[in-house]
């Protein structure tokens, strides 16, 4: 059987204030890397396409680094066009500076107000453009109403499937080494999972998402 190919997005990205200074988030890259090391434990071909993270790739991805959600959209769509499967887990910065300054900014004044837009939503991008053929899963870390708003994205982003994970509270979500998610189907269908470390939880959304049962 031909090893299918999936296309894994992970870490946080980083939006330019000025040369030497950036916005960015908690993410570790960690749920990212561990979906693509299960990916290729099951026989998958794996392409990363990672923000700046501080953990080691797994062998054997072909890894692709970037640093903000500009570049990251670049790559992804370019790498999704040929996946079978694409799990956007990496934490895109949802805004950036608006104009970022050339020089490295001086502390003048007593208060500095930035400007910010928003940062092109690439998992939407993908959802539009998503191959028959094609299983498209996205993330949804919320501190409130988990369920509702996870359904809601990914009706809205044209998603197959949709990893609800709980941020905010001590013991999982970034950069915790566990992870809290229930798993959601464009069919309705829902599967929790229980608190687990994120290579095990990895383990089973892999299976499942290969598999096609994951609902
Ligand atoms: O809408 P929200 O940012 O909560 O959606 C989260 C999902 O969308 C994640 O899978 C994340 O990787 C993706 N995302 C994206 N581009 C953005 C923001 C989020 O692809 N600019």
């Amino acid at each position: 059987m031909r090893a299918k190919r999936c296309l894994i997005t992970a870490g946080p990205t980083r939006e330019a204030l000025d040369p030497v200074r950036f916005l960015s988030n908690r993410s570790s890259g960690r749920m990212g890397y561990a979906l693509a090391a299960e990916a290729l434990r099951a026989g998958c071909r794996v392409t990363l396409v990672s923000g700046p993270v501080a953990i080691a790739p797994p062998r054997g991805a072909r890894l692709v680094r970037v640093e903000t959600a500009e570049q990251m959209r670049r790559a992804t769509l370019r790498e999704a066009r040929r996946a079978e499967l694409v799990v956007m887990a990496a934490a895109v910065a949802d805004y950036r500076p608006a104009s970022p300054a050339k020089r490295k900014l001086k502390k003048r004044t007593a208060r500095l107000s930035l400007r910010l837009e928003r940062t092109p939503d690439i998992l939407a991008a993908l959802g539009r453009r998503k191959p028959r053929s094609q299983v498209l899963v996205g993330f949804a870390a919320e501190t409130h109403d988990l369920l509702a708003n996870a359904r809601a994205k990914l009706a809205r982003k044209n998603l197959d499937y949709i990893v609800a994970n709980p941020v905010g509270r001590p013991g999982s979500g970034f950069e915790s080494s566990h992870n809290r998610a229930t798993l959601l189907a464009r069919d309705g269908s829902t599967r929790a999972f229980p608190r687990l470390r994120k290579e095990a939880l990895a383990r089973r959304l892999v299976r499942l998402l290969l598999d096609g049962r994951a609902h």
